[in-house]
């Protein structure tokens, strides 16, 4: 591991202060992700910013939404009574992911924040476009069974490893950040990014900006929700494939959808097109195999992964069934 210089600072500004003059300083929160990568020699920060010190800890209701802050711990999010009553798809999709140690240590920002676990972008002997511009793609023609079937480009076909970030996607959660030129919002949606040339920039964060809380907009889906997690084994494996979906139900009929899948593309994969088919559908199983077709739409797949064109839809299908208490 490289040499660095560690700071904890009590106040935001000090800490987007020295992350934005400082070109090789990076944030830290509970380290789940930076520190290996830091051991494996794949990011070296000179200076590392502790945030732990900061107010971003509460989860409370704020305008109608609910607002949980940057540093709020996976674990205690799950279990959060607000999330649980307002947000139970959050709930599920956090208490899927990664171990019980784990989620006592990771942030909700910094989930946000994790990389992918694509093996070529961990061995810095091997081709990396993520790791480092401009050598290549080590997956595209190499073992990419864990790899995306969506939203991918030649420079990198890598998928985006957190499980709570498919439930924000579905749920339209938006991102507060703060930095050297003030505060905004950034829709979910436009959080991550696509790789397309720059595989390496994941984000629409801008330097120095530090993500403060994640607001959940009040909607419907407090019952009729699933979160199904598809992996190697039960626990603490990565998703070969995910889907958050909700139902608003009217009866039999859908009302409205939501749903999001995760470990098919570099971001969070929302699928619009199959929410809008499934407003004012009967909850059956015909309807949902139709939404999963549609959502399948567009999928492309490598050497290793085709397996993920059939378990996709299956999945969206699968989850949709769960969360509509359809047998
Ligand atoms: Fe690197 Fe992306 Fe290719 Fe993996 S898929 S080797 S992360 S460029």
């Amino acid at each position: 591991m490289n040499q660095f210089q560690y700071v904890q600072p009590a106040k935001s500004k000090a800490a987007i202060d020295t992350v934005t003059k400082d070109q090789t300083a990076m944030f830290i929160a509970g380290g789940t992700n930076l520190l290996d990568l830091m051991k494996r020699g794949i990011v070296t920060p000179e200076k590392l910013v502790d945030i732990n010190k900061l107010p971003l800890k509460k989860i409370q209701k704020e305008n109608g939404a609910v607002r949980i802050g940057a540093l709020a711990l996976n674990g205690e999010t799950a279990e959060d009574k607000l999330v649980l009553e307002k947000h139970p798809l959050l709930s599920q999709a956090l208490n899927a992911g990664a171990s019980a140690q784990l989620r006592n240590m990771a942030t909700v920002g910094g989930n946000m924040l994790q990389r992918t676990r694509c093996p070529y972008f961990y061995d810095t002997a091997l081709p990396c476009n993520k790791r480092e511009p401009g050598t290549g793609c080590g997956a595209l023609e190499g073992y990419n069974r864990m790899h995306a079937i969506f939203g991918h480009s030649e420079k990198c076909i890598a998928v985006h490893p957190s499980d709570m970030s498919v439930a924000l996607a579905a749920l339209d959660a938006t991102v507060l950040v703060s930095g050297p030129k003030g505060d905004r919002k950034i829709p979910f949606a436009d959080f991550h990014r696509l790789p397309g040339d720059t595989p390496h920039i994941e984000t629409n964060l801008q330097k120095g900006e530090l993500i403060l809380a994640v607001d959940l907009p009040e909607n419907p889906y407090t019952k009729n929700i699933h979160y199904l997690k598809i992996r190697d084994r039960a626990s603490y494996a990565f998703a070969l494939i995910s889907v958050a979906a909700a139902l608003d139900l009217d009866g039999s009929n859908i009302r409205s959808a939501r749903l999001a899948m995760g470990g098919v593309a570099h971001k969070p994969w929302r699928l619009t097109e199959a929410e809008n088919f499934l407003a004012g559908k009967p909850a059956t199983e015909t309807t949902f195999r139709q939404a999963a077709d549609l959502a399948m739409r567009g999928a492309k797949a490598f050497e290793h992964n085709k397996f993920k064109l059939k378990l996709g839809p299956n999945a969206i299908v699968q989850a949709l069934k769960n969360a509509a208490g359809v047998a």
